[in-house]
């Protein structure tokens, strides 16, 4: 039997609404690119042995396999995945926090590796002057800077690491959303061909995310709200604020999080993972403690990584208080719940999870019931 391709691809995932615009099938394929909070399929696929299926975070994934592959141990069913260290922390640098979304430390980490000779380059997310989402190759300290700050629209990030001509050597940083970094460890579980070395991706930052927005219709619902060219940051308060802020150069403009809610890309419905599970290093807001990160460390590069930075003063870190750590938990055991019940009902079927392979129906019931 042939590989699946591009047209079970388009079948699966683009037409039913599952793509996360994440850019994995982009970037390195003749016919596929990323066009306005779409993928867009240019031509009909010829190449034998199609690429674009088997990396989707949509398209068949073997948990436990990717599990055992980024974590040498088998993928645990509880809310956050495999963590080795839960703490609170923030920048030193007051340049970086001024400018970061809350603590900086995602910012702060990647410069560090960076100049710690860790990582040659970082693929990052930056805004273009009309507030749109770039994924671009940082390459110096202060370009990882330009990335600094959340833009909560859909980027295609993996098209940029696609990009990355085939013999380069040059290692990586990447931020990426949970499902970006789902695709991500599809990759190194089973490295793509014709495309950069996927090992020298050394350094993953994963970001929390409940859900992200679609490109199209909610860029057009801000050109209609607000004047671009003014807005200097977007955020989404912890509960219980229920808005979603605009901070301007003129003020601040209030939406609540309902009317937002319209844009929210339909592929957040079926996404399991609030706190991008298989990233070395992942990192959210600290509910209720403005200007920290919360940040769960997950592998030993981010255990060293972590500490190297605190030894250099460059990371302030603290406990996080339990009662963060317990709403975290529920955060992300809600977001899997939600998701197990709509793929449940889209499929009809506890056997048929669309995309994640080698869950028992016990371990769906555990999710579904409770
Ligand atoms: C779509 C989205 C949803 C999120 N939802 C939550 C949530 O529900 N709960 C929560 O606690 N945190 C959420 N976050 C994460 C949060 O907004 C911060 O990014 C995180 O806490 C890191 O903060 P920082 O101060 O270290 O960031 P900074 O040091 O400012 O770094 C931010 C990093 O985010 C990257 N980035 C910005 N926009 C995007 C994008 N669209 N796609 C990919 N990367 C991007 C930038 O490249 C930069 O490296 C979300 C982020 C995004 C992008």
């Amino acid at each position: 039997m042939n590989a699946k391709g591009l047209r079970e691809l388009q079948e699966e995932v683009l037409e039913t609404g599952l793509c996360a615009y994440c850019g994995a099938c982009a970037g390195a394929c003749p016919y596929l690119v990323s066009y306005k909070g779409r993928i867009v399929i240019l031509d009909n696929c010829t190449i034998p042995e199609p690429q674009c299926y088997r990396y989707c975070p949509r398209t068949d994934t073997d948990i436990e396999a990717v599990s055992q592959h980024i974590f040498s141990e088998a993928y645990g069913y509880n809310e956050l995945g495999t963590v080795k260290r839960v703490l609170m922390a923030r920048s030193t640098d007051q340049h970086i926090r001024e400018r970061a979304q809350y603590g900086g430390a995602v910012t702060t980490l990647l410069s560090f590796a960076l100049a710690e000779g860790l990582i040659d380059n970082a693929i990052l997310t930056k805004m273009s002057l009309d507030k749109l989402p770039i994924a671009f190759l940082a390459r110096s300290k202060k370009e990882i800077l330009q990335g600094a700050g959340s833009n909560f629209i859909a980027c295609p990030v993996l098209e940029a690491l696609n990009q990355i001509p085939e013999d380069s050597t040059d290692t990586l940083g990447i931020v990426a959303t949970p499902c970006q970094i789902l695709a991500l460890s599809k990759m190194k579980k089973n490295p793509p061909q014709n495309r950069a070395d996927i090992a020298n991706v050394n350094l993953v930052i994963g970001l929390f995310c409940t859900w992200a927005l679609c490109l199209d219709t909610f860029h057009g619902f801000l050109k209609e709200n607000c004047d671009l060219s003014q807005v200097i940051k977007f955020d989404i308060p912890p509960p219980p604020a229920n808005r979603f802020d605009i901070y301007t150069k003129s003020g601040n403009i209030s939406f609540p999080l309902e009317q937002i809610r319209e844009f929210i890309m339909t592929t957040c419905n079926y996404c399991l993972d609030m706190t991008a599970e298989f990233a070395d290093i992942s990192v959210g807001s600290a509910e209720g403690i403005e200007g920290w990160n919360t940040v769960l460390v997950r592998t030993d590069a981010g255990i060293e990584l972590i500490d190297l930075a605190i030894a250099r003063g460059i990371l302030e870190t603290r406990d996080l208080p339990d009662q963060n750590l317990a709403h975290l938990k529920t955060a992300a055991l809600n977001k899997k719940k939600t998701a197990l019940k709509n793929i449940v009902e889209k499929t009809g079927n506890k056997k048929d999870l669309i995309y994640v392979r080698g869950v028992s129906e016990d371990i769906a019931d555990k999710f579904l019931d409770n």
